[in-house]
């Protein structure tokens, strides 16, 4: 019986310097391998740079297949969203976001969620399973190649955010290694200050992070300081406070290129008032704190509602008072929804 053949696209550098060393083959294969098929976007398995003897390894271990792109939604802002799916059929969804005709790409890591956000439509999902390395590596290759063929003159992603569906740092050792394979530089290349994981505050995961992970951002969702408001929001709040969470993210030291920033939904006469406003400056004065405001994107279904512009200005100016630097976050891809929260694939063909 012949072994089954394992996705090539699971495979990190280093494992598979080790798996070509132990068959005594050529230590060039691996880099070569990854320049040709996450750099070159080469659909084809084989490579005539290869000793022949690597190519009939290759041939015979690998296999090339990546998730397929099953429908494609394109917003007159030139947001994507990816429908994508897994070799089981169920379905995840990716989106390239666009800044100066480059692209940020948003990627999920989990199919559906267990954390049960109340504001988010992954959430309603519940958890199906986690993602492999190789179905996260996948959606960013298959989006890759539809920029290649359909957008060829802005055909580059720059920045990775995992703020698709699922919790990141709940399926820690598939996104560890999703994102060791987007730093390698013979392949994809991405550099770790451009990659960002969020989280809702899962803090066993956060202390892996700071443990194991490359240098990458890490994004807390932080949406309340006030734990009755928290607790109904992110119910993780109530096993893993929000102060626990930025105690521990204040023990990161300050560096050039890796930072914890702070997400704020702003959800209508829940979280928006002046109140929330003081009490956020109050928690996050003095400290380590960037902040992006995330106006509310709704829903089918939802019964929370989006701020004005003037009342997400206003909480803004608030914070400045307290010295908090913070941006408000522009909304892309919700005509489409494919905006944060607005990605769930079990009713995506109904809306
Ligand atoms: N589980 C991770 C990553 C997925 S959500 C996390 O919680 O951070 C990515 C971001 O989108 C988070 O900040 C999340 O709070 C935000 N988000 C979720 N639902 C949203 C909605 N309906 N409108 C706006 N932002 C939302």
């Amino acid at each position: 019986m012949t072994p089954s053949k394992t996705s090539f696209y699971q495979y990190t550098l280093l494992e598979l310097q080790d798996l070509f060393e132990s068959n005594h083959l050529p230590k060039s294969g691996p880099l070569l391998l990854y320049n040709w098929h996450h750099k070159k976007k080469n659909i084809s398995p084989c490579h005539d740079d290869l000793a022949k003897l690597s190519i009939d390894f290759v041939e015979k271990t690998f296999d090339f297949e990546l998730p397929k792109i099953d429908t494609v939604q394109e917003s007159t802002d030139k947001t994507v969203k990816f429908l994508i799916r897994l070799k089981d059929n169920l379905k995840v969804e990716a989106v390239l976001i666009p800044f100066n005709s480059k692209y940020t790409i948003c990627l999920s890591s989990q199919v559906g969620c267990a954390m049960n956000c109340s504001f988010c439509f992954t959430g309603t999902q519940g958890l199906k399973r986690n993602l492999a390395p190789e179905e996260i590596v996948g959606q960013f290759i298959v989006a890759q190649r539809w920029l290649s063929e359909n957008r060829p003159l802005d055909d580059k992603i720059l920045n990775i955010v995992y703020m698709g569906q699922g919790e990141p740092l709940h399926n820690f050792d598939s996104v560890k290694k999703s994102c060791e394979i987007f730093l390698v530089r013979h392949g994809i290349g991405i550099a770790p200050h451009k990659i960002t994981i969020s989280t809702a505050g899962y803090l066993p995961g956060l202390e892996r992070w700071k443990a194991e992970m490359p240098k990458v951002n890490i994004a807390v969702s932080l949406h309340s300081t006030i734990k009755e408001k928290r607790d109904k929001l992110i119910p993780i709040n109530q096993r893993y406070p929000i102060e626990d969470v930025v105690a521990f993210a204040e023990t990161i030291p300050e560096g050039r290129t890796r930072f914890v920033t702070y997400e704020y939904l702003l959800i209508k006469d829940f979280n928006d008032t002046p109140e929330d406003a003081h009490a956020t400056g109050t928690f996050l004065e003095g400290k380590n704190a960037y902040i992006s405001l995330i106006p509310f994107n709704p829903f089918p279904g939802t019964k929370y509602l989006r701020p004005t512009w003037d009342e997400v200005e206003a909480f803004k100016i608030i914070l400045d008072g307290y010295k908090i630097p913070t941006l408000v976050r522009k909304t892309k891809g919700d005509q489409i929804l494919a905006a944060c929260g607005q990605l769930n694939t079990k009713i995506n063909k109904e809306v």
